[in-house]
């Protein structure tokens, strides 16, 4: 059994928390220091770096955010006046190259949010066995308050200044979506890279969650919310551990709370409800609705996609205030939207037996304390959010072999399962049916190997953490095992290098 020991990285700053721009999001029970999302992961990193053995320099080196580049450049808005865009893009390790992280557009974004989640995602990489080192990016604006055209400029920019600086490259950092970006601004960030890299070869390497036509994969889109069903389906699958929580094992069944309704939490609910479960509330950034007969996730969409908004959904309830859908009776709490959702402010409140985080830091370091101490099951962001970069791998992959996956194997693969049955045919001298012929020869195409190389990765990744906290015999909390894997990860690439001991 691993016994925890004072934290090596009491004293080391290697990460200096910095306070973010105004607007940021803070709880009142917990002072500014605190609620910083950096010193929130660092926190983390330093309760899973007490169980390893690492030496000290090492562990600092892990934790340090390696660089960051902060930008401001001027946007021509469609009205003629001229704005200020303020930006950053964070590489927090580059232990394996390139670095992967998404960009989002939020006027609440900052130095310290960009860092806290680049070293996030250099953990969830190693936690899923994704060869990236992490990074992220941000622009600060709200996507709302800007045309079509403007965005482009923009994305355009922003591009621009991280190729000049060497930020961006399929060999150097490859963003990705995250909040408020999607599809469309990652095809402005090829288009412009490309533009002014003629001559690579891997230029659509650069990024990842492009559109299928440009470059993108098959399934890259569902990704992160079919990944987030996938865990919790794994955590649902053993009977001694649900029990544990009070719980029948399996997805059937069991209600469900999402606050987010956006890419993340939109694919969560579909798959969950495909999987058995029952959405029982939506929260959105302008309110939540709840339906305890279950709220049909697609009928949701289609309603918000009219009206956009989810309230007034046919048959729900609006709750009378948004955030009290934390606070609901349910199974499974799904935080989706964005960081800090579950505080010291609401934690003791939470009636969820599983926190599934969805988003990236929806719970702070106190509070997930908390519910560790109450038996609530918290599973962590830098496992259960890895579907999205595990398939911008393959994204990835895909780009630098310049093949679709499946093409060259799909008809080979059909006319093989298509003779095994003709050899079962004439072994048994009866004839089988055009169902079976259609159930049995099919080839895997792009998105069936997505999915299987998804789900392949979210379960072993579930089981190795799983391994790791039932070692720590009740001390630690799941975020702990996953953090630890990640360092020990992170510590052997070092040793390979011969860098460290
Ligand atoms: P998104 O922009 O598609 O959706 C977020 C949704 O949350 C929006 O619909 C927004 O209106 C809603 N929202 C904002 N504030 C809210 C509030 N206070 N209450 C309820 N809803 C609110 O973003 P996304 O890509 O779904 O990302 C959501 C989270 O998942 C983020 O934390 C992101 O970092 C994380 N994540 C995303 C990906 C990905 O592939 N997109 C991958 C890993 C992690």
């Amino acid at each position: 059994m691993m016994e925890p020991r004072p934290s090596p990285l009491a004293t080391i700053d290697g990460a200096i928390p910095r306070d973010g721009v105004a607007g940021h999001r803070r709880p009142e029970t917990e002072s500014m220091e605190k609620i910083s999302f950096l010193n929130q992961v660092n926190r983390n990193f330093d309760k899973a770096a007490a169980f390893t053995s690492h030496d000290r320099t090492l562990l600092e080196q892990i934790k340090v955010c390696n660089s960051v580049y902060r930008m401001a450049f001027p946007l021509r808005r469609d009205d003629g006046t001229i704005e200020v865009i303020h930006a950053w893009r964070a590489e927090h390790s580059q232990h394996k190259m390139p670095t992967k992280g998404g960009i989002r557009f939020s006027p609440d974004v900052n130095e310290d949010e960009v860092m806290a989640l680049a070293a996030l995602m250099s953990y969830k990489c190693a936690v899923v066995n994704v060869p990236f080192g992490g990074a992220k990016g941000g622009v600060a604006i709200n996507r709302k308050n800007y045309s079509a055209h403007e965005l482009e400029r923009i994305t355009r920019r922003y591009t621009f200044e991280l190729t000049k600086k060497n930020f961006i490259g399929p060999g150097v950092d490859v963003p990705a979506p995250d909040y408020a970006t999607g599809p469309q601004e990652m095809a402005w960030i090829a288009d412009t890279y490309i533009s002014l890299q003629r001559n690579e070869l891997d230029g659509l390497g650069c990024v990842t969650g492009k559109p299928v036509h440009l470059g993108g994969i098959r399934g890259r889109r569902e990704a992160t919310g079919l990944g987030v069903t996938y865990g919790i389906r794994e955590a649902c699958s053993n009977a001694a551990d649900t029990k544990a929580l009070g719980l029948t094992p399996g997805l059937d069944g069991k209600r469900i709370v999402i606050q987010g309704f956006g890419n993340v939490g939109y694919h969560a609910a579909k798959s969950l409800e495909e999987g058995g479960g029952r959405i029982v509330a939506v929260g959105e950034a302008d309110g939540s609705i709840s339906l305890p007969a279950g709220l049909p996730v697609e009928k949701l969409l289609e309603h918000r996609q009219e009206k956009g908004t989810i309230m007034g959904f046919p048959g729900s309830t609006a709750l009378p205030e948004r955030d009290l859908l934390l606070e609901l009776d349910c199974d499974i709490l799904i935080p989706a939207a964005l960081e800090n959702a579950i505080t010291l402010n609401n934690a003791a409140r939470i009636k969820a037996r599983i926190v599934a985080e969805a988003a990236n830091g929806p719970t702070t370091a106190e509070a997930s304390d908390q519910l560790f101490q109450r038996g609530v099951l918290v599973i962590p962001d830098s496992y259960l959010n890895a579907g999205g970069v595990t398939v911008s791998y393959f994204e990835w992959l895909k780009n630098l072999s310049h093949v679709r996956f499946g093409r060259m194997e799909k008809r080979f693969e059909e006319r093989a399962f298509q003779h095994v049955l003709r050899v079962v045919e004439s072994a048994t001298a009866k004839k089988l049916g055009d169902d079976i012929y259609r159930a049995m020869v099919h080839g895997a195409d792009e998105k069936d190997l997505v999915y299987s190389g998804l789900e392949e990765t979210m379960v072993n990744a579930y089981q190795e953490i799983r391994e790791i906290q039932k070692r720590l015999d009740g001390q630690a909390d799941l975020r702990t095992a996953a953090l630890i894997d990640a360092i020990d990860k992170i510590a052997r690439c070092y040793a390979e290098m011969g860098i460290f001991p």
